[in-house]
């Protein structure tokens, strides 16, 4: 197995901000582990990150929201990416596929499965996984390390994703431990 750890829109505008999901705060000390793990491991670390211009087609649904260049639509500082060593890719609707160049960069990485975090757990989440699907990627999505604005929305879309995306549902302490073996 070849993982990358993706970390899907942990910003300041939906960990604290208008767009928060209640769970978010609770998994950023998991994710923050993870990432050490994938650090310390030689794995590659892919932050997917919102970043909206002001006519984009997704504001009609949700409104401005991580705005480009906008405070709010930095990382958090608890998940501070490392310079120089991981990857940053900003995107302008749902999916972390779309027009951010991520296929390449997990071709030419050699990775063949993605470990999947960050919120929320039925949008960007998602449709990032949709899209993985249709890439050829294996996934695993990290259950206890990503969230929804309700516990509702959480549950139908890690069942979506199991059934019809064939991804593995596992927990933190599972993937540490799959990281540590490999
Ligand atoms: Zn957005």
């Amino acid at each position: 197995m070849k993982p990358a750890i993706l970390v899907i829109d942990m910003l300041r505008e939906f960990v604290y901000g208008r767009l928060k999901s209640p769970g978010a705060v609770e998994i950023v000390p998991r994710i923050s582990e993870l990432i050490s793990k994938a650090r310390e491991r030689g794995i590659p670390v892919i932050y997917l990150a919102d970043s909206h211009l002001p006519f984009d087609h997704e504001l009609g649904i949700w409104g401005p929201h991580a705005m480009r260049g906008d405070p709010e639509a930095e990382i958090i500082q608890e998940l501070k990416p490392v310079e120089n060593r991981d990857i940053i890719l900003y995107k302008r609707s749902y999916s972390g596929f779309r027009e951010t160049g991520l296929t390449y960069v997990l071709r030419d990485l050699g990775v063949d499965t993605l470990i999947l975090t960050g919120i929320h757990t039925h949008i960007c989440v998602l449709h990032t996984a949709i899209d993985a699907f249709y890439e050829r990627f294996k996934l695993i999505v990290v259950e206890d390390a990503v969230s929804a604005f309700s516990r509702e929305d959480h549950e139908y879309a890690l069942k979506y994703m199991k059934n019809i995306l064939g991804a593995e549902l596992k927990t933190t302490s599972d993937v540490l431990k799959i990281l540590s073996e490999l």
